[in-house]
């Protein structure tokens, strides 16, 4: 199962981040020795114990809610941050990488989702933040995309809306602030259970977990 669907994204412009949170080392190795580089987690602590143990090479992608004040455990090491939610967040980032001397490539998160329950800016906010323009200080982050979450649904059309839906914000602030800024150029959208959907809406990152690992308890 898991083979097929590194080959099948393998064939394309799209990159996989597997979800490797929850799952043990050995797990992690073994899609690792099929040649998957790039793993996501939710959890810092996890990830830095994992970073610690694993070949060095693999490039360690947070993909959850983060906390200010821990972002100092991955700063040293992390590949992209998906989920800035707050300008006070991309702030923290910004310090700590420049503590570490590096720079910190990150997607700012959308929210598409009708649930309360998922983090991140609406269309609006994100607009004025750009227009601000307090972000072009900020010379220790690269803003390098968006990442969103669709509703938790079978209902196809809605969870396509809202993929739809990022994927036209994606382009308009492409157009309007990042129009000579190769960096910006991730849309990360799609887990296991709706990947196919976001990539037929625009995706060019999917992030999947239980398709690779199997499912979580
Ligand atoms: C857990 C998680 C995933 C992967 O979920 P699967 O359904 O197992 O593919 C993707 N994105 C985020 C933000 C997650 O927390």
């Amino acid at each position: 199962m898991y083979t097929s669907i590194i080959e099948e994204l393998n064939k394309t412009d799209i990159t996989l981040v597997a979800v490797s949170k929850t799952k043990p080392l050995e797990k992690i190795l073994e899609i690792y020795n099929q040649g998957q580089r790039i793993f996501g987690e939710n959890r810092v602590q996890e990830m830095v114990e994992k970073q610690e143990a694993l070949p060095k090479d693999i490039q360690w992608h947070q993909i959850g809610q983060l906390q200010r004040n821990k972002v100092k455990y991955i700063a040293p090491f992390v590949a992209l941050i998906h989920s800035v939610d707050s300008r006070r967040l991309l702030e923290e980032i910004n310090k700590q990488a420049a503590k570490n001397e590096r720079v910190i490539d990150v997607l700012l998160q959308v929210k598409i989702a009708e649930e309360d329950s998922k983090a991140g800016w609406n269309e609006e906010e994100i607009f004025q933040f750009l227009i601000d323009e307090n972000w072009k200080p900020l010379v220790n982050i690269r803003i390098c995309g968006l990442m969103g979450m669709a509703t938790f649904t079978s209902d196809e059309n809605q969870v396509k809306e809202e993929f739809r839906n990022l994927k036209n914000i994606f382009d308009k602030l492409k157009t309007q602030h990042f129009k000579h800024d190769d960096s910006f150029k991730h849309l990360s959208m799609g887990m296991s259970g709706d990947y196919q959907l976001a990539i037929e809406q625009g995706s060019n990152m999917v992030r999947i977990g239980s398709l690779i690992f199997g499912s979580r308890q």
